[in-house]
């Protein structure tokens, strides 16, 4: 069975698609930033996640913690939480917060809790190019 996830902030301003060709088990990580917007969030390394910003003037790509590797990808204009992106060696990778594609079945899944507190910055890169979704970030009108 392949799965397809249509994502938007409440504006509209972010829009994203998640596609696999599997069904991807879903994640709920623990961190402060995860828990603060109750995300759950899928990702599937064989997949594809296409993330569209409308106006990058009204994107934040929050930082935070000690290693700072991955842009939060949040709406200036609404305040959704949308999607995570790490580049890496030219590559970007990401996941997608369901809780920006209400009425998804994967939400009716059961999230694995997941806590990467312990993490170097190179065990974090490493996992995120082994489990994150290949990630294409565009900007500007379509
Ligand atoms: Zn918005």
């Amino acid at each position: 069975m392949s799965t397809r996830v249509d994502a938007s902030c409440h504006c509209g301003n972010i829009r994203a698609t998640f596609q696999s060709e599997g069904q991807p088990a879903t994640r709920e990580c623990q961190c402060s930033f995860c828990r603060a917007h109750a995300s759950v969030s899928v990702a599937d390394p064989q997949g594809s996640l296409v993330v569209h910003v409308a106006d990058e003037r009204k994107l934040s790509r929050y930082r935070f913690g000690v290693l700072r590797l991955a842009d939060m990808l949040v709406c200036r204009e609404c305040g959704v939480y949308v999607a995570a992106v790490m580049e890496s060696a030219g590559k970007a990778f990401g996941i997608l917060n369901l809780r920006a594609a209400a009425g998804t079945p994967l939400l009716a899944l059961t999230p694995a809790p997941v806590d990467y507190d312990g993490e170097s910055a190179d065990q974090r890169r490493d996992r995120r190019q082994r489990l994150w979704t290949p990630t294409t970030l565009r900007t500007g009108e379509p």
